[in-house]
């Protein structure tokens, strides 16, 4: 439990600890309610409480009568005063979402992919889209918080762009987060996908279940995503969670990092469409679809598409009990753009293979979540990273006041 501090000097974190505490309240939180949980005076209380109602962030609910005495009036989240946009780039897809304060997506779309730099710069079409995005919304510009961009990693954190990406030709060398504020004008954040994905789910988890987790992203590459004690795991630079190269099928294709059978390569989308006999060199906007198909046909009993998501299974699970020895989570969520196309296939094969792994090290074994966020994760954690910016306390916010 997370306490607050009566110093006026602290007035911000008091701020957020108490917003965060009324947005994961499903029915809201009285005064006293909430200066129990955070050890404030009911003064200070009184103070925040009235702050964040000038805002229009909070609402006072109707009073709630019981027994003598006057009648506490819960504080509750008013969702609709405040937006971000999140927006996904993946060599699959771009994905565009509007979500409110209460982190539900209220607008959504999806776009090709900006094809690369012969077809000329790809940021004015990023920029006019979220523009529309908020027009077609009808969401005031002064509601709207800002932007969170989610890619896949590497990331310069400090310039907010992109180190190039091998899949995302278009975007090396742009200065994409200067660039979007000031098309926009609005606040850019760019953060690598699997951090924003875990941001994301952490965002949702109002039981706050996921204190330690690992978020497993199958989109292109893969990734995972970290949370210790609830905080998501960003790293020195914010390019955490970079798994590709962990050895899960000795003997298996070769990397090009020079070893063979690391887990990037092992379970690619495009190997597992070959190897299912749905077409060689395919394309990144096509792996979407064919993964679909390859679905159907194990589940209609297709021997050669079965086999090859029962070694992807085996892989997965490999890379997936090592981290969890290394962080002893237990709880694995996972998701991105390719995982809801094979996961009916997938998933129960990935269940067996976790539940019987001779690896596993921890005492509870491993429980298997889908996320909460569906396709739309990275771009969904992309905004909640523009919410939490601005609204989650941290004890390391006191800080920097
Ligand atoms: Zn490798």
């Amino acid at each position: 439990m997370r306490r607050g501090s009566n110093l006026p000097a602290v007035g911000t974190y008091n701020q957020t600890l108490v917003l965060d505490l009324i947005r994961r309240s499903a029915d809201g939180l009285s005064r006293s309610e909430l200066a129990e949980r955070t050890g404030l005076s009911a003064q200070t209380l009184s103070n925040v409480a009235r702050r964040l109602v000038d805002t229009g962030m909070v609402v006072e609910g109707a009073p709630v009568v019981a027994g003598k005495g006057k009648p506490p009036t819960p504080l509750r989240l008013n969702p609709q005063s405040r937006f971000a946009v999140g927006i996904h780039l993946d060599p699959a897809v771009d994905t565009f979402v509007l979500v409110d304060l209460a982190g539900t997506v209220v607008a959504h779309e999806e776009h090709a992919p900006h094809p690369g730099p012969e077809h000329g710069m790809p940021l004015p079409d990023l920029a006019s889209r979220a523009n529309e995005l908020l027009d077609r919304a009808g969401v005031r510009r002064d509601r709207v918080l800002g932007i969170g961009v989610a890619a896949p990693g590497p990331i310069d954190a400090e310039r907010g762009s992109l180190l190039e990406p091998p899949m995302l030709p278009a975007w090396h060398h742009v200065p994409l987060r200067d660039s979007l504020q000031q098309a926009t004008g609005l606040p850019v954040t760019v953060e690598k996908d699997v951090v924003a994905a875990m941001v994301g789910e952490l965002w949702v988890d109002a039981s706050q279940g996921l204190g330690e987790a690992i978020f497993f992203y199958y989109g292109a590459g893969v990734g995972v995503g970290l949370a210790v004690d609830a905080t998501p795991v960003r790293g020195r630079t914010g390019n955490a969670g970079d798994v590709a190269h962990l050895v899960v099928e000795p003997g298996g294709p070769a990397c090009r990092c020079g070893n063979r059978g690391c887990l990037g390569v092992a379970v690619a989308p495009e190997r597992l469409i070959e190897d299912a006999g749905l077409g060689a060199g395919t394309a990144p906007a096509e792996w979407r679809a064919l993964l679909g198909e390859m679905t159907e046909r194990a589940l209609a009993g297709d021997a050669r598409a079965g086999a090859v998501f029962d070694r992807t299974a085996e892989s997965l699970a490999r890379a997936m009990v090592a981290m969890n020895n290394l962080l002893d989570a237990d709880v694995v969520v996972i998701g991105g753009p390719m995982w809801s196309r094979i996961s009916r296939a997938l998933e129960p094969r990935l269940a067996r293979a976790l539940a019987t792994s001779t690896e596993s090290t921890t005492t509870r074994g491993i429980e298997l979540l889908g996320t909460r966020l569906h396709t739309d994760v990275a771009a969904v954690g992309a905004a909640c990273l523009v919410l939490d910016g601005a609204f989650t306390a941290r004890p390391a916010g006191l800080m920097i006041g």
